[in-house]
């Protein structure tokens, strides 16, 4: 069924899922495993904690096998990566990709590969975009992409069937938050039979990965750790807004000056430079949107990020 690793029963695939925190990564895990589960393989999942709150690089870990999984380490040589976040891959490629195996698998959501991935990507392997943050939110109503990255996994391995991806989502969540998830995974698994596939330019000698039974001579990697060799959240340490898919908006004319935006903000990031002059520092605003949801005069728009960046960049064109 699947490439073996070596591992002492079977043959094992081994999974790891990039994300933030707010974004499902756990839940992706879990679904996944659970799903590998309904169609009869032996399974595992389990995240990695570090100091993670909303917006901070999180890692889980899966494995699927058709035998009895001995193995309990994190996954280090993945045969498959899932990039919930395509931020973090502009903040540290290498370390989101370290340990791919020579013809492993990368999905990513975005509306296409990042160049940082493919000048990565060991030779043989395949990076495949899902814009699935626009597809939850047309499907679900939220920036929750991980049920579309599942459909997305499960169409370009064939690893898992769709339908036992809905059904772990159903059982998982019942009634229309179900149906809806299970729709967006079909999405993803549509969008990702008809997606672009790149492929990688490393040669395999300098590629090679480390056996994940074996001591690692690479890199490691590290979840939460502000700024470490090797961390996920990349050389600069993480500003939370990077993950932002919606910013908040000021409307001078409306607001009356109440604060409470201010107040409110969970990040303490909401700023004023005069009674009605209001503004958020964008490093660290997850566009979490309670300032909006709190300001009664509906001075506060959430514009997608988006939107706005392709619109500055028309401007600065
Ligand atoms: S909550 Fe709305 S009205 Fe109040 S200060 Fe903030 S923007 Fe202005
Ligand atoms: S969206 Fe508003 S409340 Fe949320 S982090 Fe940004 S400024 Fe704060």
């Amino acid at each position: 069924m699947m490439e073996s690793n070596g591992s002492d029963q079977g043959v094992v695939r081994e999974i790891r899922i990039h994300g933030r925190g707010g974004q499902g990564n756990v839940s992706a895990a879990e679904l996944l495993a659970q799903a590998a589960f309904l169609a009869g393989e032996y399974v595992q999942a389990f995240p990695a904690f570090g100091a993670e709150r909303m917006g901070a690089p999180v890692v889980a870990f899966v494995r699927l096998s058709n035998a009895p999984i001995r193995l309990r380490s994190q996954v280090y040589a993945p045969h498959d990566v899932i990039v919930q976040d395509h931020t973090l891959v502009t903040a540290d490629a290498g370390g989101i990709i370290a340990g791919l195996r020579p013809n492993g698998l990368v999905v990513i959501n975005a509306a296409r590969v990042p160049d940082q991935v493919i000048a990565v990507l060991p030779a043989r392997a395949r990076a495949v975009a899902v814009p699935a943050t626009d597809i939850a939110l047309e499907v679900i109503g939220r920036p929750v992409p991980n049920t579309t990255l599942l459909g997305a996994y499960a169409a370009l391995t064939g690893l898992v069937p769709l339908d036992a991806i809905q059904r772990a989502v159903k059982e998982r969540f019942p009634g229309d938050v179900g149906a809806q998830n299970a729709a967006a995974a079909e999405r993803g698994y549509r969008a990702a039979l008809s997606a672009t596939v790149s492929s990688g330019l490393v040669s395999p000698a300098s590629s090679t990965p480390a056996r994940s039974d074996a001591p690692r001579a690479g890199p490691l990697l590290t979840v939460g750790l502000v700024g470490s060799p090797g961390s996920s959240a990349g050389a600069n340490g993480y500003h939370t807004g990077v993950w932002r898919v919606f910013r908040p908006v000021w409307d001078p004319t409306r607001c009356t000056g109440c604060n409470l935006c201010e107040v409110y903000c969970p990040d303490s990031v909401v700023f004023h430079r005069g009674p009605r002059d209001y503004g958020a520092d964008l490093a660290f605003c997850k566009g979490c949107g309670l300032c909006a949801a709190e300001c009664q005069p509906g001075a506060i728009s959430m514009v997608r990020e988006d939107e706005l960046l392709a619109a500055a960049d028309v401007r600065g064109g």
